[in-house]
Formats: C-alpha cells, sequence, structure tokens
C-alpha cells in the first residue's frame, strides 16, 4: 500500500487535466496528486469552441478565430459582425499537448494512462482507498470526472447530441472568415436539427449536424443526416474525412449529481459543468480550474462547479423549456437573438458574465408570447 497522497482525480480529460494544469504550476506546493485516465494515449478528439472575450482562459491555444458568423433558416439568412468577441476553436490535441508537458513537468503529479479503478473509492478513516492495477492509493480528497452513467431521457431537459467531420475539399467550398453556427434542417418530430460548420481553410471544415431533442442520438443515427446535408445542403458530393467526432451534451442537467461527500466531489459534465442553455462546458470547466487550484494550494479540500445565478438559472430553463415543448419556433427564436443589434451581450450572457441590461436586451429581443404560455403551463401543472 502506498502512504497517502494528497489527491486522486479519476479521469483524465479536460476538467481532469485542466485542474493538473493549475496544479503543476504551484510547484512545490503542488499536493501530490495521481490522475488516473483509462485511453493509453491521446488523439484529436474533439474542438471546443467558445466566445474570445474576457474572461476567456487558454486563447494561446486557439488555432482559428472566425469574426463573422451567420445563422440560415430556410430562405432567411443573417450575418453578424463579432470582431469584437470573435468565436475561436481549441482542437483537443493543442489542450492535451500542453497539459500533458505541464503534467510531466512537476514531479508531484503522476498520469497513470491505461489504468482503470478495481471497484468504487472506499472511506478508511479520514482516507480513501482507491485500487487500480497499479496499487493502491490513499488520498485524502477525490476529484472524479468519470461519466456516471450513458445519456439517457430525462436525466436532462434536452440532449444536445452531434456528429461531425472534419473534411478536406478538392474545390474552394469554405470562407474560413464566417463560421455556420446554425443552418436550420427540417426537424424530426420532438427534435430541432441543424448544421453547424467550422471551416478552417477554403477548402477544409468541421461540419457537424447537431440535434437539441429530449432524447440522445447515437452518431449511428446522426450519419445518414450528415451525409444527406453534406450532399443537399452543402453540394459536397465524396469529401476526404479527416477525422470525426460526436458526443451528446446534457442542456439542463436534471437534478445535478449530488456530491458523493465532502472530499469526494464531482468535476466537469457530470459535476454540471455544462450551460445549459448551449450545452458548452470548456471555458466554465477552466473558471473551476483555477477556483480548485486554489482552494488546493491552501490545504483545503476541492470545490465543486459553482451554481449558477438565479437569473441566468431561470432564463436557461424556461428557453430550454419552450424549446423542447415548441421545436418548430427553434429557428425564429435563434434569429431573434443573433439580430440583437448588440452581439457582445448576447456574448457576455452566453460566456456567464451578462451586465444587468443584458437580461433585459436578451428578455426584449424574445416574442413573450410563448414564454408567457410556458411559465402559465409550468406554473400551473
Ligand atoms: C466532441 C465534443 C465537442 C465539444 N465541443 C465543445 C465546445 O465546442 N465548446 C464547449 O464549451 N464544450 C464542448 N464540449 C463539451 C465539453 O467541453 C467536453 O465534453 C469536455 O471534454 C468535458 O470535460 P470532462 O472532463 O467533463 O469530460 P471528458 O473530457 O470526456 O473527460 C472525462 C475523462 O474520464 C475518463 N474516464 C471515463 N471512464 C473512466 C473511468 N472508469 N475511470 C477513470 N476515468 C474514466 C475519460 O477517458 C475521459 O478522459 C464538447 C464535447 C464533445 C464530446
Amino acid at each position: 500500500m502506498k502512504p497517502g497522497d494528497d489527491l486522486v482525480i479519476l479521469g483524465g480529460g479536460c476538467a481532469g487535466l485542466s485542474l493538473a494544469m493549475r496544479l503543476a504550476q504551484l510547484g512545490e506546493q503542488c499536493p501530490q496528486t495521481i490522475i488516473v485516465e483509462p485511453r493509453d494515449s491521446y488523439v484529436n478528439d474533439r474542438t471546443w469552441c467558445f466566445w474570445d472575450a474576457p474572461p476567456a482562459q487558454l486563447t494561446s491555444l486557439v488555432r482559428h478565430r472566425w469574426n463573422r458568423f451567420e445563422v440560415m433558416a430556410g430562405d432567411r439568412r443573417l450575418e453578424v459582425d463579432c470582431t469584437a468577441s470573435p468565436y475561436a476553436m481549441i482542437p483537443a490535441s493543442a489542450f492535451y499537448e500542453t497539459a500533458l508537458k505541464a503534467v510531466a513537468g512537476n514531479s508531484r503529479l503522476r498520469l497513470l494512462t491505461g489504468e482503470r479503478l478495481d471497484g468504487e473509492p472506499v472511506r478508511r478513516g479520514d482516507r480513501w482507498e482507491i485500487t487500480t492495477a497499479q496499487g493502491v492509493f490513499r488520498p485524502r480528497w477525490i476529484v472524479d470526472t468519470r461519466p456516471t452513467r450513458p445519456p439517457r431521457r430525462g436525466d436532462a431537459l434536452l440532449w444536445q447530441s452531434f456528429l461531425g467531420q472534419e473534411i478536406r475539399c478538392e474545390t474552394e467550398c469554405f470562407n474560413p472568415g464566417c463560421a455556420t453556427l446554425m443552418d436550420f434542417l427540417p426537424g424530426t418530430g420532438e427534435g430541432i436539427m441543424f448544421l453547424y460548420v467550422l471551416p478552417t481553410t477554403t477548402c477544409q471544415a468541421l461540419v457537424e449536424v447537431t440535434s437539441f431533442a429530449p432524447d440522445p442520438l447515437g452518431p449511428d443515427s446522426l450519419q445518414p443526416m450528415l451525409t444527406n446535408a453534406l450532399a443537399a445542403r452543402l453540394k459536397i458530393a465524396r469529401p476526404q474525412v479527416i477525422r470525426a467526432e460526436s458526443g451528446s451534451l446534457p442542456m439542463g442537467l436534471s437534478p445535478v449529481q449530488a456530491q458523493p461527500h465532502p472530499d469526494w466531489i464531482r468535476a466537469g459534465l457530470t459535476g454540471g459543468a455544462a450551460r445549459p442553455a448551449s450545452g458548452f462546458a470548456f471555458q466554465r470547466i477552466q473558471r473551476w480550474a483555477d477556483h480548485c487550484a486554489v482552494q488546493l494550494a491552501q490545504g483545503l479540500r476541492p470545490c465543486a462547479q459553482p451554481a449558477e445565478p438565479w437569473p441566468i438559472r431561470a432564463m436557461d430553463d424556461l428557453f430550454l423549456r419552450v424549446l423542447r415543448r415548441y421545436p418548430e419556433a427553434a429557428p425564429d427564436l435563434f434569429m431573434r437573438l443573433f439580430a440583437m443589434r448588440d452581439t457582445s451581450a448576447m456574448v457576455r450572457f452566453m460566456s456567464d458574465c451578462p451586465r444587468w441590461v443584458d437580461y433585459y436586451r436578451i428578455i426584449r429581443a424574445l416574442p413573450p408570447g410563448l414564454f408567457l404560455r410556458e411559465l402559465g403551463k409550468t406554473r400551473f401543472s
């Protein structure tokens, strides 16, 4: 049995490595930390996007920025200038490379790849006992970023499911200066479907088909829609597929997982890191990692993802309920939001740092009817 470590991080993905990077910067003050990660090696398995405006972090890892974006629904097209806060993209490979280098640079951190737990952590006195093939660890604290269970209906108000392919074409068919955030496709029953296109050159782009629906959809269900959208919508016949990515993100996790113990906290997506209205989590994880590392540096227990301020929680919740009940209204609602004269109000709201006036601007941009009807239904049902 090993003498006690301070901390075990379960899962070396975005949240686990984000925390590890901050701890690595503490030098000798870094708690003795083990990171348990089942994958053997890291590949470019996802693309993280966010609005590049304060308080965005890790912006040195950004590999592409778009100063314009478009939203399309049928024959309506809206193009927006977002030069003040560009839409930015970090490939997972850039993040993993930086994080792994930081971890390797501090001997107080150990990343165990290709490793899994043998059973769940067990409480023994004031420590945890964690058994793996490489030994038994006895940390004071656990930060657990493992997924708890596969996505399923009822665990979130809506699931954002997507399948994307990074493709290369022989002809020039993209504008690398403009990202397509939403190009609405005909809906399927309860769901909202749209294309998301991130062009990095005139011949190369990440093209994703995305669904917002009460049921999560796997990549196999989304593949025919992606193939069809590439051919019919983008007129791209046989692109070279460089890589693929997919996922199902909770929008309005219900209820947020209770923390197992004050000394064993969940973080990352299962700890409620995804912003309900967008499913985006990357920048929220960075802010949590900052706070958590400060706590640990002071010898305090790790902290969980902070709860949303109530106005954001209430507005996200109502917006998602409206989308869920009236999916056919989604194109119009998003068009109105993105058409707001002051894009920075929407960016601040989506980046978790709205001013009071931004709430007012967003409420004013949306049609009151559906929202009042939904409020009435929620209140009296
Ligand atoms: C394809 C994709 C694209 C995304 N794009 C964006 C985006 O553009 N912007 C944005 O803000 N968010 C985005 N997200 C959402 C979110 O930022 C990511 O999902 C992010 O990776 C979540 O971090 P995490 O640490 O919770 O999960 P992960 O990064 O998935 O890390 C969880 C880790 O736990 C490990 N693990 C699994 N089982 C075990 C086990 N039994 N024991 C130990 N470890 C285990 C996994 O191997 C993994 O390394 C995207 C998600 C996906 C999947």
